[in-house]
């Protein structure tokens, strides 16, 4: 029998304003084993893993208990702690940027858990590391800071971190949210191979039924379904995991099916099913009593003998919507758009000679792996990057104009683009609250009219709604928002300004899959308004169920895949 490495029994954490994050989480981890928990963003997964590694913000309430190598870490000191995470027991985090000290350089920042334990430093034992992670030149690579990194290799940096040191429990925060498909089952793979056991926080559901053994489905910080990875993905039983598994991206460009409504408020205690309020099975007595746990299933559905069938539903979204703008016209063209980094010794262009046209109303993937210039060729769009050669026009504009061997950039008309950027967090103004950040484009110097606070607030409580967060009242700050809720906010501020020309950058890539549905059925929406999109995007099934045209960037090329 497989030694259990780690085991909750009724692990409940409250935060000091009254949220209770996790209710009575139980299960156990065995050497060797993958433990999936999959949830919509703010469901309790991540609260899990911060309460394992007790890094949850002073003032949480911890209760039950939570066994490592049969060692209570419930009220276990900050100093013993210490010693187990980082060597014992390894974190991925789901935010890379931010779990890196911008400061120091990639390598001193791997080097680190080194340093903290007393070990002894192997430097080659890195830039292998580095290299069997699929990260190219990682020698030059490793001296540069983690703003020079793009975010897919920087989570590969996060996982040799973490797994270096060959950890008995490897708690994985959505390890692969920023690579593209094949990197990230490379990845996985590595991971799982290490023999540690994992504790994997995932949304995407098809990259966990390839490595998980088993799956927790986490709703409003409750478990409410158990079972092998075989079991769930064939045979869902709760109506939540029925529901997660319509969300999924089905191959063939069809749109997958958005879950209405929002995880609810979990400072609020209610003695009815958590999920009554979205499931379209609820009886009676959802509305008065919570189900328990039982044969892996939290469902008053399970107390009968005929428990509901799964059926994949056939989305009723994909009826297709009548554009509501007039003409179709050439928003942005891009001509022969070339760049290669002067600072770096790699030689290949990062982009070499890239043409492409859009047009109004037009949604444009672009799909690649980490690292092949998808964000460089967003950030030259916008303008904040320089080409080398090359011309962007917006309608009939250049943003470039040579002045000899000068470059004279002439940005485009205030309001014609909006950009949303891969990083969530750093991309909102952390003082402000979120309805100021989504209606801040109202207040740009170019608008002639602008809005009231109260009335900006209400179009923020509106968009909120519709984008799946109407649990937030647009008075939250970004640090009291998951990273999903951030780049849902980040995508609102984009979509409210209704631009020319939309350029998103990994817009979903925080989002589990229900979310994402949503994001993608609002961006069909906008479109169909007129707006313009570039989406980049290492998710190229779920790409595939919204864009018009999608293309692939690789060795500096965009190649059109259909
Ligand atoms: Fe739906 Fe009732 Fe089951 Fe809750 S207990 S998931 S409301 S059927």
């Amino acid at each position: 029998m497989k030694k259990i490495q780690l085991q909750l029994k009724n692990l409940s954490v409250c935060y000091p304003d009254k949220t209770l994050a996790c209710d009575k989480i139980s299960f156990r981890l065995e050497t060797g084993k993958c433990l999936a928990i999959v949830g919509e963003s703010g469901s309790g997964k991540s609260t899990i893993a911060r309460a394992i590694l007790n890094l949850l913000p002073k003032g949480t309430k911890r209760t039950g208990s939570i066994l490592f190598n049969e060692k209570e870490l419930v009220g276990i000191s900050e100093k013993k702690m210490r010693q187990i995470r980082g060597t014992r027991i390894g974190f991925i985090s789901q935010d890379p940027y931010a779990a890196c000290n911008p400061v120091l350089s990639v390598f001193r920042h791997v080097a680190e858990a080194w340093h903290a334990h007393g070990l002894t430093f192997v430097p080659d034992k890195i830039i292998t590391a580095f290299s069997s992670m699929g990260i190219r030149h990682s020698k030059e690579q490793a001296g540069r800071y983690p703003h020079e990194w793009s975010g897919g290799m920087l989570q590969r940096a996060e996982i040799t971190a973490a797994s270096i040191h060959h950890p008995s429990v490897i708690i994985a925060d959505e390890p692969t949210s920023a690579l593209d498909k094949d990197l990230a089952d490379s990845i996985l793979r590595l991971i799982v191979s290490l023999d540690s056991a994992i504790l994997l926080i995932s949304h995407d559901l098809s990259l966990v039924s390839d490595f998980a053994d088993d799956i927790a489905v986490c709703y409003a910080g409750q478990l409410v379904e158990m079972g092998s990875v075989t079991r769930i993905t064939n045979h869902p039983r709760h109506p939540y995991t029925q529901a997660l598994m319509n969300a999924v991206c089905k191959k063939g460009g069809l749109l997958p099916e958005p879950l209405s409504g929002s995880v609810p408020d979990l400072k609020q205690v209610s003695s009815a099913c958590s999920f009554a309020p979205r499931c379209r099975y609820k009886m009676e007595k959802c509305l008065n009593e919570a189900p328990g746990l039982i044969q892996g299933v939290a469902c008053h559905l399970n107390d009968k003998t005929g428990l509901q069938q799964w059926e994949p539903t056939i989305d009723l979204l994909n009826e297709s919507k009548e554009p509501t703008f007039n003409e179709s016209k050439l928003v942005l063209e891009l001509i022969g758009i070339s760049k290669r980094f002067k600072e770096s010794s790699i030689a290949d262009p990062i982009l070499d000679g890239i043409n492409l046209a859009l047009k109004t109303g037009e949604i444009i993937g672009v799909c690649g792996s980490s690292g092949s210039g998808k964000s460089t060729l967003l950030k030259i769009v916008s303008g904040i990057e320089i080409p080398d050669t090359g011309m962007i026009r917006y309608g009939s504009d250049p943003l470039w104009k040579y002045k000899g061997k000068r470059v004279i950039r002439c940005l485009p008309r205030n309001g014609y683009t909006m950009s949303v950027f891969q990083n969530p967090y750093s991309s909102l103004d952390q003082r402000w609250p979120i309805w100021r950040s989504i209606t801040e484009p109202a207040m740009a110097a170019h608008c002639k009219t602008r809005p009231s606070n109260s009335h900006r607030k209400l179009v923020a409580a509106r968009l909120l709604k519709n984008a799946g967060l109407s649990q937030l009242n647009g008075l939250e700050r970004p640090s009291e928002l998951s990273v999903g809720q951030c780049q849902r906010v980040c995508i609102l501020r984009a979509l409210f300004a209704k631009p020319a020309v939309i350029l998103a950058d990994e817009p979903t890539s925080a989002l589990d899959v229900t979310s994402a549905a949503g994001i993608y059925k609002l961006f069909k929406d906008y479109a169909c308004q007129g707006i313009a999109m570039i989406i980049v995007s290492h998710d190229e099934t779920g790409l595939h169920s919204f864009c018009d045209s999608m293309f692939r960037l690789s060795g500096g090329k965009l190649s059109r895949i259909c």
